[in-house]
C-alpha cells in the first residue's frame, strides 16, 4: 500500500522512511545541466562585477538582469504558456540556490523572479498573466514587491495606503508610501498593497512605472547587498486602471502571507550557494595562508571552522531540497485533483508553511555563522573591504531580517504546530499523550542499536519524544497564555528546527549509503554523527530552558530527566570526524560534498 504523504508539520508526529525523501544526489540530468547554466552565468557575468554592483553603477543591474531574462532564467518557475521555461519546484529552487552565490544581484533576481512575479502568476486573471507573464519571464520588464511601510513591518496588515475608486469607476486612485523596495529604483511593474476604502484588510494592485502619480525616493544607504536596488515608492493619487486589481476585494494580505511563504523557502535555497561560496572562499584563503611557518589550514583551530561550515551548510541543502520535493508531490496532487496549476501552488506552499519559516529561520542563521566564520580565517584580511568575503558578511545579515524577521518566523513554526495539533489535523497530541505515559517509567539510559543507521533512527525517535513532551508539558502549563509566552514558543521553534534538520539529514545519509551506494559514505556520517551530536544539545538545552520557566520545581526532576534520556546519543570521536571533514575540504580547495 502507498504510503500516505507526510503533510506540513506532521514531521514532528509521524516517522519518514529513507526512501520517502528527495536527496541532490537524484537530481536528474536536465536539473543539472540547469545548475550549471546557473552557475556559468554567475561566473561569465556576476562575481566579476561584483565591486562595479557594490558600487551602484548605474544602470549595472538590470543590465545584468536583462541578460539573465535573454538566458531564459528569470523564467524558470513560469509556466511555458507565458513564455517561460515551466520548471517543476524542485528545480526552480535549485536555481535560487546556485545563484544566491551572486550576493547583491542574488537578492534583484530572487525579488525579480520570486515576489516580483509570481503573485501575478498566481492570482492574476488570464488577461493579467497574458500581458505581463511573458515580458517578466524574458526580462524586458522588471518586477518589484510593494508590502513595508514606514508604520507597518512585520505588522504588515496594519498598512494605511489606501486605494478608493475614481468617480468614474475607472480607476482606482491610490495614496501612501511603501518602504524598503527591493528592484524599486529601476523596476517596471510592482504588486502594491493598499487597503480600498476603510476596509481591514489589504487588497492587492499592479501597478506600472509609468502610471500617473507613482514616485520613488533615492536609493537607500545600506550595510550590505548594496549594489541592490533598495527605495521608498510613493504614492500620490495614483491612476491604477481597475483591471489591474489583483484578486478579490479584501485578498491583499492572503496573497502577501503566501507570497512570503515561497519567499521564504526560496530564501533558504538562496543561501546554501552564497555559503558553499563563503567556505570555498574561506578554504582557498586558509590553504595559501602561511603563519608559523605552515599554511594555516594545517592548524585545527582552522580545521574545525571549515567543518562546521560545512556540516550546517550541508544540512540546510539537505533540508531545502526535502521541503521542496514535499511541496512538489503536494502541486501535483492538487492538479490531480482539477486545481488550476497557480491555486496548487500556493495551497502547496502554505501547507508547508511551518517548514518554509524554519528553512528560513535556518537558513539565514547558518549563513550568518559561515561568513562570519569565514571573516575569521580570513583574519585581519577579513576585515579588509578588499576581500570577497567582506561583502559576504555584510551581505549576508540582510537573511535574518526579510521576508518576516526570524522572530517572526520562530513563532511562526511552534505557533502554527501546535494550531495544527489542537484542530487535529496532526497527531501531535494524540503522539504526546503516549510520551506523557511513557515518561513515568523510563530506565536510566536508553539503550541502542549496534547498526548505524537503526541507531540514528533511535535518536531522532527520541528527539521526536523530547519535542512532544515539552510542547505537551507547554500547552498544559500555559493553555492559551503560550500565544504571547514567546520565549517558550522560541524553545519550542528551535527544538521542532532543529529536530527536521537533522531528520533531514539521517534521512539523507541513508538514503546515501543504501540506495545511492556512495562509496565515500563515512565521510558523511561524519557531518551527520556531529550534526546529531550539536542537534542533541540544542534540543536539550532548548527544552531545559522551558522547563525551568513553566514548571515548580519540585516536579522538575521527572521532566529533567526525561528530556536528558531523550536526547543522549552514543558518542564518536568528535575532533576525528571534523578533522576528517575539513581535510576533504583542504585537499579539494573547494565545497565538494554535493554534485553540483
Ligand atoms: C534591504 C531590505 C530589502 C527589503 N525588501 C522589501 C521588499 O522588496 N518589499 C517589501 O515589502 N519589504 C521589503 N523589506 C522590508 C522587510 O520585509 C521588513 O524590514 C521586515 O519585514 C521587518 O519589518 P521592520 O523593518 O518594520 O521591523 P519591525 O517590524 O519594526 O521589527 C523590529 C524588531 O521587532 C521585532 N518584532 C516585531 N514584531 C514582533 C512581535 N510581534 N513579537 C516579537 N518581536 C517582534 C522584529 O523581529 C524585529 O526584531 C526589505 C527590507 C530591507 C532592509
Amino acid at each position: 500500500m502507498e504510503a500516505k504523504a507526510l503533510q506540513g508539520g506532521e514531521f514532528l508526529c509521524r516517522k519518514t522512511n529513507s526512501n520517502d525523501v528527495f536527496i541532490p544526489e537524484e537530481f536528474s540530468e536536465e536539473q543539472l545541466m540547469i545548475a550549471q547554466t546557473c552557475n556559468d552565468f554567475l561566473n561569465a557575468e556576476v562575481i566579476q562585477n561584483v565591486n562595479r554592483l557594490d558600487e551602484h553603477e548605474e544602470g549595472l543591474m538590470p543590465q545584468i538582469l536583462k541578460k539573465a531574462g535573454e538566458m531564459g532564467l528569470l523564467g524558470v518557475s513560469i509556466p511555458e504558456e507565458y513564455g517561460g521555461f515551466g520548471q517543476n519546484f524542485v528545480t526552480s529552487m535549485l536555481a535560487s540556490d546556485v545563484m544566491g552565490a551572486g550576493n547583491a544581484f542574488s537578492v534583484a533576481f530572487s525579488a525579480h523572479s520570486g515576489i516580483g512575479s509570481l503573485p501575478i502568476l498566481y492570482y492574476g486573471n488570464e488577461e493579467q498573466k497574458q500581458k505581463y507573464l511573458p515580458r517578466l519571464a524574458s526580462g524586458e520588464l522588471l518586477g518589484a514587491y510593494c508590502l513595508t511601510e514606514p508604520g507597518a513591518g512585520s505588522d504588515a496588515n496594519s498598512g494605511t495606503t489606501k486605494a478608493v475608486l475614481s468617480e468614474d469607476g475607472k480607476h482606482w486612485i491610490i495614496n501612501g508610501q511603501k518602504m524598503w523596495i527591493t528592484n524599486g529604483g529601476f523596476a517596471d511593474v510592482y504588486t502594491v498593497f493598499a487597503k480600498i476604502d476603510n476596509d481591514r484588510v489589504l487588497s492587492a494592485f499592479i501597478v506600472e512605472r509609468g502610471f500617473e502619480g507613482i514616485s520613488f525616493g533615492a536609493e537607500e544607504h545600506k550595510m550590505g547587498i548594496k549594489g541592490s536596488s533598495t527605495v521608498q515608492v510613493f504614492f500620490n493619487d495614483c491612476k491604477v486602471p481597475v483591471e489591474n486589481q489583483l484578486g478579490k476585494r479584501g485578498e491583499g494580505f492572503r496573497i502577501a502571507l503566501n507570497i512570503l511563504n515561497l519567499g521564504r523557502i526560496k530564501l533558504g535555497a538562496n543561501v546554501i550557494g552564497a555559503s558553499k561560496r563563503a567556505i570555498t572562499v574561506s578554504v582557498m584563503y586558509a590553504n595559501e595562508r602561511k603563519q608559523f611557518r605552515s599554511l594555516i589550514s594545517s592548524f585545527p583551530a582552522i580545521k574545525f571552522k571549515l567543518a562546521e561550515q560545512v556540516i550546517r551548510v550541508f544540512a540546510n541543502e539537505t533540508t531545502v531540497y526535502r521541503i521542496s520535493k514535499n511541496i512538489e508531490d503536494a502541486v501535483e496532487m492538487y492538479i490531480s485533483q482539477g486545481l488550476d496549476k497557480g491555486v496548487a501552488n500556493v495551497d502547496a506552499q502554505r501547507d508547508f508553511a511551518i517548514e518554509a519559516a524554519l528553512i528560513k529561520v535556518y537558513g539565514s542563521e547558518m549563513l550568518d555563522f559561515v561568513v562570519d566564520e569565514g571573516v575569521q580565517i580570513h583574519g585581519g584580511m577579513g576585515f579588509s573591504a578588499e576581500t570577497e568575503i567582506e561583502t559576504m558578511y555584510r551581505d549576508s545579515r540582510i537573511n535574518r531580517i526579510f521576508e518576516g524577521t526570524n522572530e517572526i518566523n520562530r513563532m511562526v513554526v511552534s505557533d502554527t504546530m501546535i494550531k495544527k495539533g489542537m484542530k487535529k489535523a496532526i497527531d501531535l497530541l494524540p503522539e504526546a499523550e503516549k510520551v506523557w505515559a511513557e515518561i513515568e517509567n523510563l530506565q536510566e539510559t536508553p539503550t541502542f542499536s549496534d547498526d548505524y543507521h537503526t541507531r540514528n533512527q533511535q535518536y531522532i525517535e527520541n528527539f521526536k519524544k523530547a519535542t512532544l513532551l515539552i510542547t505537551k508539558l507547554s500547552i498544559e502549563k500555559l493553555g492559551k497564555k503560550i500565544e504571547t509566552e514567546q520565549e517558550i514558543l522560541f524553545n519550542l521553534a528551535d527544538m521542532m528546527m532543529q529536530l527536521y534538520v537533522v531528520e533531514s539529514n539521517q534521512l539523507r545519509v541513508e538514503k546515501m549509503d543504501k540506495v545511492i551506494k556512495k562509496h565515500d559514505i563515512d565521510l558523511y556520517k561524519d557531518i551527520l554523527d556531529v550534526l546529531m551530536y550539536e542537534s542533541s544539545q540544542i534540543i536539550y538545552k532548548a527544552g531545559l530552558d522551558a522547563i525551568f520557566s513553566i514548571t515548580e520545581e519540585s516536579e522538575q526532576s521527572k521532566f529533567v530527566k526525561a528530556l536528558l534520556h531523550y536526547t543522549k546519543v552514543k558518542p564518536v570521536n568528535y575532533i576525528n570526524a571534523r578533522r576528517n571533514i575539513a581535510n576533504k575540504l583542504i585537499e579539494e580547495n573547494r565545497y565538494c560534498f554535493s554534485n553540483y
